[in-house]
């Protein structure tokens, strides 16, 4: 997996900074004990000029974090969408991945983290495959013997930066086996998901995914996956999934912004799809790439056009 590339800004603390600017001390709390938030999204170029694909939940979600761990982010829902799309058009970007950040920042060693400043940024660089060719030929996954984290201790649902320790383990490990990517069974048993995407089984026509309460992150492709399955005609169930379910799969992928729609071509050495997606996948992955790039008119409010802002 490629190192990032740089670009020339970053929205930093309400305005843009260079790249190399854009510093953090070596006291941050953030960094001691994990206490960040963070999203991931993407922009995509479309015959509109670029866009930002379901910019608004993602900052949803992202403010929803913050406000569990009680950290205050002094932007509004719109100035963070606004900063967004700021982000892209000044750096001149089509395809990219975009990193928005909310952390306590220096100024106690206390677990407590009382009177440590919160700090923003929206970072940007070129977009670029999660797994190379993963989209395209799919990807080989192993069971992890990480258990995905539990509400009980750390909640699933919150996309906080400790939180990822877990997925850290689980991905050194699989890498570790020879494979792409790492599966996570929840401490119920079930299969919760990936490292950081959701999973999707396919069977006897049916798309299926598993909800909250599997411990999972609630993803923004796996909301439009399913959108997308039922506008398709394709008949959707929500439920858990057991590992017998994976194994008796037809097909299998994973859904996120990092990965976007990516088959899963084999778990523990067995195959699936005979060397290449099967064909539910395909057209769900179809239809994805098209809502993404503003070729399926449908799909447009799915989209923040990098062209049409705004300035406040
Ligand atoms: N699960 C985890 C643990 C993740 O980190 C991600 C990536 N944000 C996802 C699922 C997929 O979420 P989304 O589709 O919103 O990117």
């Amino acid at each position: 997996m490629a190192g990032f590339t740089k670009t020339d800004f970053i929205w930093m603390n309400g305005r843009l900074v260079g790249w190399n600017d854009a510093q953090v001390h070596v006291t941050a709390h953030a960094l001691q004990y994990g206490t960040g938030v963070f999203e991931g999204m993407r922009s995509y170029d479309t015959p509109d000029g670029p866009a930002i694909f379901r910019l608004e939940p993602h900052m949803r979600r992202f403010i929803h974090s913050a406000r569990f761990y009680e950290l205050t982010i002094p932007y509004s829902l719109e100035d963070l969408c606004a900063a967004s799309l700021e982000v892209i058009r000044t750096n001149r970007l089509e395809n990219a991945y975009l990193r928005p950040l909310a952390f306590f920042d220096s100024h106690s060693f206390s677990v407590w983290p009382k009177d440590c400043p919160v700090s923003v940024a929206i970072i940007a660089v070129p977009g670029r495959a999660y797994i190379q060719g993963g989209p395209e030929a799919g990807v080989r996954v192993t069971v992890s013997t990480v258990r995905r984290i539990d509400p009980s201790t750390l909640p699933p649902f919150v996309k906080a930066c400790g939180h990822y320790t877990n997925s850290v383990r689980a991905v050194q490990e699989a890498i570790r086996r020879g494979y792409d990517e790492a599966l996570l069974l929840n401490t119920k048993g079930d299969v919760a998901e990936g490292s950081g995407e959701n999973l999707f089984v396919v069977k006897n026509g049916t798309v299926i995914t598993n909800d909250i309460d599997a411990s999972i992150l609630l993803g923004i492709t796996r909301d439009s996956v399913l959108q997308i399955a039922r506008d398709l005609g394709i008949p959707v169930t929500v439920r858990p999934i057991s590992l017998m379910d994976v194994q008796t799969a037809d097909e299998l992928f994973f859904s996120g912004t990092a990965v976007e729609v990516t088959p899963i071509k084999e778990v523990d050495g067995r195959g699936y799809g005979e060397g290449k997606p099967g064909p539910i996948t395909q057209r769900i992955q179809k239809t994805f790439f098209d809502a993404v790039h503003g070729r399926a008119p449908q799909y447009r409010s799915w989209l923040s056009y990098v062209g049409q802002l705004q300035r406040a």
